[in-house]
């Protein structure tokens, strides 16, 4: 696998292996667009996660008793109903409103739309297309508040897995949508220097290292954010003016077809923000991917 880190160049034709730019070789179930993958707590380990499978095995003996030990004391839980046994169990997961990529706005990620979107027609946009792969709803909001400010890092393997399975049946089932951004590399919209400190850690890198190892694309680590202020408390206005000159672009993202993704779509304006940066620093086409859509 590709690691950005070690090469300032996004290689464009280091990538795996694809059949109409769709990769072929991932390891998650494609069938019906819900992953089926064990989430049970000894399935996932935050610190094998980036590489999602590649190096699961080489997790040691001292980290699998660790493992056991905190099972022991604080037993994993649901993230969506407190069940224990599961990160997110069968009947939570079932609750969740995919979105259908074949009726979706392309501009903003919207369930509807593929005609006209009330919320983002004729509003311009820096990404060749944009998609979220479920409603903001419960229990997405539960999951996402607990990985990043309830300390359940292993939930970076769910949400990488959810991810990498709408991405691949959107393919699937309303590939000709996307075929003005093919991607080839993904990069991930980076954390405010104030989020990384309170929470210590990039929420959005952990989940796209997952999802690059899922779908086989290389990882770019392309962008850095500036910004302070923490836009969950914004307003649309706000949420603009600030999205506005915050992205930098630190790599070489010249004439690469990349895939943008974060944790939520609320106006689009992050995304665009980020999809802008990019684009201005010469990528040939941005498209987005969020994980949930405010509706
Ligand atoms: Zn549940
Ligand atoms: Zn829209």
């Amino acid at each position: 696998m590709y690691a950005a880190s070690s090469c300032n160049r996004i290689p464009a034709a280091e990538q795996t292996p694809t059949v109409a730019g769709i990769p072929t070789d991932v390891g998650i179930p494609t069938g019906a667009g819900i992953p089926t993958a064990n989430w049970t707590s000894t399935a996932c380990d935050p610190s094998v996660s980036a590489t999602a499978g590649a190096h699961g095995d080489t997790r040691g003996l001292g980290a699998r008793l660790r493992n056991a030990a905190l099972e022991l004391l604080s037993p994993t839980r649901c993230i969506g109903c407190e069940k224990p046994g599961e990160l997110i169990c069968a009947e939570c997961l079932e609750r969740i409103e995919w979105i259908d990529a074949a009726t979706a706005c392309l501009a903003c990620g919207a369930p509807f739309g593929s005609v006209t979107c009330t919320e983002c027609r004729g509003a311009p946009s820096a990404l060749a297309w944009c998609l979220a792969c479920a409603s903001y709803e419960e229990p997405l909001p539960s999951l996402i508040r607990g990985y990043k400010d309830g300390g359940e890092r292993r939930l970076a393997e769910v949400i990488a897995e959810m991810m990498a399975a709408r991405y691949l049946s959107a393919w699937r089932d309303a590939g000709t949508r996307l075929a003005g951004c093919v991607p080839e590399a993904i990069v991930f919209v980076p954390a405010t220097r104030a989020a990384f400190r309170r929470r210590g850690f990039d929420h959005m890198e952990a989940v796209a290292r997952g999802l690059a190892a899922y779908v086989g694309l290389p990882l770019a680590d392309a962008l850095a954010k500036r910004g302070r202020a923490d836009q969950r408390e914004a307003g649309r206005a706000g949420r603009l003016a600030q999205a506005q000159g915050v992205y930098q672009v630190v790599r070489d993202v010249r004439g690469a077809r990349l895939l943008l993704i974060d944790d939520v779509i609320t106006t689009g304006a992050t995304m665009n923000a980020a999809a802008g940066a990019l684009v201005a620093a010469g990528a040939a086409q941005v498209a987005g991917l969020a994980l949930a859509r405010v509706w």
